[in-house]
């Protein structure tokens, strides 16, 4: 249903002006203003358009704060005034007994979990279009985040609950100030409640599924893992999949790094799925497009418990885009990778233990392509010198014998935290980065797991059936 009168008095500056949505299905534009939430023509979903992402230099992210504003350039945001709960610049773990894997921890997040990485981006927005109400529906992590955020926003939030939510999950939102609505029926029906109050004249849907903005926000967790490895991305990344929120960010954060030569190639992604609920694994099994039906199934991982992904078919391009796959874990593995991450200090949410239960399983091989994971090289007077940070089995480049033929050293790298940039000497060329790093000569066994479990997690047991979250 389009809606039938655009917010009034909205004083946008650019560049937000100059943004778009655009429908992934029939192309039409939509301004921001008009707060559509999928396409008023077909009801695809919705794009960003019109936003050239440009990571900053070495030298700039030095001054800046350790959360994700300090990507401003790479946000189609722009920082928010006394929204920020300092966000982002999780840290990464060694994996226990695997020292080719690194885990990025995001349950470190303020309210728990990756999804206030695309709050406080839809925050900001809502912000700056000084709309007056926000809307979202979620059964998790999502709807806390979403009204932790509108709270310091000072926006009016309403979130749409199925009945069934725990006691205290609405407490939580309830406390955070949220209008907690509580749906009877299935997930469903409370999806399709927000949506009808999402249709309501002047209503920001702060929906983490549908709107754009969030994947924008997600994305950082890609450009955090790029500098903290010192400009590189490791060969592959393995990621809970159920939505699509934070593999759909990924693939865009490494596509946007790809495109600035900050990178030579991009990070394979291997998605995980619940066997008991995997719609994209069963259709990129069966070399569909789209996701395949499922209905009734049942799985500990709540959290990617997704019946329908609303951008099931980008998922399904994203993940082959990069020369990935989707897995599935049983939920006695899952089971069995929560207990072991627990005897080695990481308690996590189940969705969050089935990387860990992919990666038990032997279900994520390295990859075979030779030379797969090594980034564009440049000599480097200094090599990355933290390698606690890094994979054993990484090793510096030689400062020649790795450089491309013609290019030309430059003794700038990305600092990172135990290490000053020295300035760089020379002149820049005009067609290459503003900023060279250096590189690994091998990390095809690297793998980064991510890790979204809520800092209270649920304890283990059977639960919900397939429903969009
Ligand atoms: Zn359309």
């Amino acid at each position: 249903m389009e809606k039938n009168m655009t917010v009034s008095n909205i004083t946008t500056t650019a560049p937000l002006d100059t943004l778009a949505l655009r429908c992934t299905a029939c192309g039409r534009s939509h301004a921001l203003e008009e707060l559509a939430w999928r396409c008023t023509n077909c009801q695809g979903v919705l794009d960003l358009a019109g936003f050239t992402s440009v990571m900053p230099d070495a030298y700039t992210l030095v001054g800046r704060g350790p959360t994700l504003w300090r990507y401003a350039e790479s946000l189609p945001v722009a920082e928010p005034t006394g929204i920020m709960l300092g966000e982002g610049m999780t840290p990464l773990a060694p994996a226990p007994g695997r020292l080719d894997i690194m885990l990025k921890v995001d349950y470190l997040m303020p309210t728990g979990s990756f999804k206030d990485r695309g709050a406080v981006v839809l925050a900001a927005l809502a912000q700056q279009l000084k709309v007056s109400r926000m809307v979202a529906d979620s059964s998790g992590n999502a709807g806390t985040a979403i009204a932790a955020y509108a709270a310091r926003a000072e926006t009016a939030c309403e979130i749409y609950v199925p009945a069934a939510t725990s006691a205290g999950k609405i407490a939580q939102l309830r406390a955070y100030g949220a209008t907690v609505h509580q749906v009877e029926g299935s997930r469903e029906d409370t999806a399709a409640a927000a949506t009808r109050a999402a249709d309501e004249p002047d209503v920001f849907y702060a929906s983490h599924v549908y709107n754009p903005f969030f994947l924008h926000g997600t994305k950082t967790y890609v450009l955090e893992l790029w500098e903290q490895l010192g400009g590189w991305l490791p060969d592959t990344l393995v990621l809970p999949v159920g939505n699509g929120t934070l593999v759909l960010g990924a693939h865009l954060g490494c596509r946007e790094l790809l495109e600035q030569r900050l990178i030579d190639r991009l990070p394979r992604i291997v998605a995980v799925q619940a066997a008991g609920c995997a719609p994209l694994a069963k259709a990129i099994g069966r070399g569909l497009t789209t996701g395949v039906e499922v209905a009734g199934g049942q799985t500990i991982a709540e959290g990617i418990a997704i019946a329908r992904p609303a951008r099931g078919a980008q998922i399904l391009a994203a993940v082959r885009d990069t020369g990935g796959t989707i897995v599935t874990v049983t939920d006695d593995q899952i089971r069995a990778a929560h207990a072991a991450l627990a005897r080695a200090g990481l308690y996590v949410e189940p969705t969050s233990a089935v990387c860990w239960a992919a990666l038990r399983a032997g279900l994520v091989e390295p990859s075979s392509q030779p030379g797969r994971g090594r980034m564009r090289s440049c000599r480097c007077a200094e090599a990355d010198s933290n390698p606690s940070l890094l994979p054993t089995s990484r090793s510096d480049p030689s400062p020649t014998t790795n450089r491309p033929p013609g290019e030309s050293a430059c003794p700038a790298r990305l600092p990172n935290q135990l290490a000053t940039p020295k300035p760089c000497t020379r002149t820049r060329q005009r067609d290459e980065p503003a900023t060279c790093y250096s590189s690994p000569a091998n990390s095809a066994s690297t793998r980064t797991v991510n890790w979204t479990a809520t800092s209270l997690p649920k304890p283990i047991k059977p639960s919900p059936t397939c429903g969009p979250s």
